[in-house]
């Protein structure tokens, strides 16, 4: 048994204060360390840069230590009980890290607490105590953790089987609102933590029912007895990450249902989908896994092709769960999956990066994009869900109905239930093939592993769904639905946002009209034609504009002031707009409401 302490003896500060004691220490010397990177985000975080004040002892004795690395350290040969004391800076306001200050305490346990070695398979306990009161005399804990001893929601001990499971469970702790429901038997929570107003009982209600339907996709049981959504509500924020029994989210105030609300709103439906997302990866990524996932290396990256099997079904998923819940019609389904095509067509990247490619280097690409990243990689997960319906359709053409993607994800968790082991790289393609009644390997290996256009028109057509391209409206259009007004016939081959004295250009097209002229990402745009102008009043100049027309353009790289000649280009139609039509009207009925 490996026992844990954390609190906080001044919140301000930002310190959480940490006491691990390990009884019987390696006798050759104890080693120990942090994680570099925690599981679902795919990237070396370094958690150890927070790590301050480590001392340790033995019987009151003081006991030498020795750095081995960036992130591990040992211990002198000790009798034992050994114990550690250190202090971690939480200051990072994501869901992948730690933070701490008057309003509120959240971690991840992955960013405070040491992986005794050899001893990750050992039961831990964790003490988590009150902070000193004052501000925080309301405190409250949130936590997916089993219980040894606290009260539910209370201060006190929690214990976790071993050290993955430890930090599995992040943990949220303030005067937080707690709404509570039920998914199929199973009892859930939403946390949230900010300050907002919330619809408390629509947002459970319609929480019910993407659980449920989740559930039943899989099958019951639930994997888990107990689920927590925990929020952490902003003013402007967006973002989550899976763990088994609960998620962390950061979500904006609007993305709420408001009081009194009637309609799904925009932002209420992304909010919506990310629930459902995280939700879905309790299956696909938290159990069914890759097989290299089995058993993580926290130190170091580990590779995979298969990322793309893991966010971009999850997000093909996310969304058509909505639509089968019914807490969204299908125009406005149809319009979400018109904005994922959108998104992939409008960046070259897709022509260079297979998501197979994407998958394996998202650590250093996929993570850590730049402003060059629409040229020169795609999202595993936007191009992922993409794939996942070429797959979806597919197999429901080739099987004249019978199955459907959802049958190769129930027969992945019948095989982890089985033998818990991960996903091997080809075992989609084989298990598509066996459904479909016909080899479709070479054909998702090209979609996989390949960079040509998917055949998801055609595809769609199958389930009477029309694809139609047009021009961007303006930088805000983010394709899915037709606009009314007029839309421009000329391009300047970059995106734009209003920018601090003119137009910001956050991006450029590899090889167009904006990049030809010598503009690039950072510029930003005072003037064309020798007038200044702001984002609005150039979108006009664009309406009225032909390509081949020549501007002159003045903008600033860094301080410096520079012109620019500008060949227009032909406002390219990679706009998508999906519409259902009456052909093919049952198969998309059994598309959509299917599940
Ligand atoms: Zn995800």
């Amino acid at each position: 048994m490996i026992r844990y302490q954390i609190t906080s003896a001044d919140p301000a500060s930002h310190y959480f204060d940490l006491r691990v004691t390990i009884d019987d220490p390696d006798p050759a010397g104890q080693a120990f360390r942090l994680p570099n990177w925690i599981p679902g985000s795919y990237k070396i975080r370094d958690f150890a840069r927070n790590l301050l004040d480590l001392r340790a002892a033995s019987g009151g004795q003081p006991v030498a230590l020795e750095q081995l690395d960036k992130s591990s350290w040992r211990a002198a040969p000790c009798a034992g009980p050994l114990e550690l004391a250190y202090k971690v800076y939480a200051n990072d306001l994501s869901v992948r890290a730690a933070h701490l200050d008057h309003t509120h305490g959240y971690y991840n346990g992955s960013s405070v607490f040491v992986e005794i070695v050899g001893c990750a398979d050992e039961p831990c306990e964790v003490a988590i105590e009150r902070p000193p009161p004052g501000y925080c005399a309301d405190w409250r804990v949130a936590t997916a953790l089993p219980r040894a001893g606290a009260e539910a929601f209370g201060f006190g001990a929690y214990r976790a089987a071993d050290y993955a499971e430890l930090i599995d469970h992040p943990v949220e702790m303030g005067d937080f609102l707690r709404i509570p429901f039920e998914a199929c038997g199973v009892p859930h929570d939403v946390i949230l933590s900010g300050r907002f107003a919330c619809d408390a009982e629509r947002l459970a209600a319609d929480l019910t029912k993407i659980c449920e339907l989740h559930i039943r996709f899989f099958g019951k049981p639930a994997p888990m007895d107990y689920y927590q959504f925990q929020v952490l509500v902003v003013g402007d924020g967006y973002g989550g990450l899976e763990h088994r029994a609960s998620t962390s989210l950061i979500a904006s105030r609007k993305s709420l249902p408001q009081p009194g609300a009637q309609k799904v709103s925009d932002e209420y439906r992304d909010f919506l989908g990310l629930c459902s997302h995280e939700y879905f990866h309790s299956w696909n990524v938290k159990r069914i896994k890759p097989d290299v996932f089995e058993s993580y290396d926290l130190q170091r990256e580990v590779y995979t092709p298969l990322l793309w099997a893991f966010e971009g079904i999850t997000s093909y998923y996310d969304e058509l769960a909505l639509v089968r819940a019914g807490l969204i019609d299908e125009a406005s389904y149809l319009e979400l999956l018109g904005q994922a095509m959108t998104r992939v067509a409008r960046g070259l990247g897709r022509t260079r990066q297979s998501i197979a490619e994407s998958s394996f280097n998202a650590w250093t690409k996929f993570y850590q994009q730049d402003e060059n990243a629409a040229n020169a990689i795609v999202s595993y997960y936007t191009k992922g869900a993409l794939v996942a319906a070429c797959i979806d359709l597919k197999i429901r053409e080739a099987s004249g109905g019978r199955y459907s993607l959802d049958d190769v994800m129930r027969r992945l968790w019948q095989a982890w239930r089985s033998d818990e082991r991960g996903v091997a790289p080809r075992r989609i393609q084989a298990l598509a093939s066996e459904l479909a009644g016909a080899d479709l390997s070479p054909l998702l290996e090209a979609w996989i592993d390949g960079t040509d256009e998917l055949p998801l028109a055609e595809l769609l057509q199958t389930v009477g769904v029309e694809v139609e391209t047009r021009a961007a409206s303006n930088a805000q259009d983010k394709g899915g639905k037709p606009v009314d007004g007029e839309l421009p016939a000329a391009a300047i081959g970059a995106l734009l946002k209003d920018g601090e004295f003119g137009v910001a250009i956050q991006r450029v097209d590899e090889g167009g009209a904006a990049q030809r002229a010598g503009l690039a990402a950072g510029d930003e745009i005072v003037a064309v034609g020798g007038l200044r102008l702001k984002l609005a009043a150039f979108e006009q100049q664009l309406l009225r504009a032909q390509p081949g027309e020549r501007w002159q353009v003045h903008a600033f790289r860094r301080d410096e002031l520079h012109v620019f000649d500008v060949e227009l280009e032909p406002a390219p139609a990679t706009t998508i707009v999906l519409r259902a039509t009456d052909a093919n009207a049952d198969a998309r009925r059994a598309w959509l409401q299917s599940g």
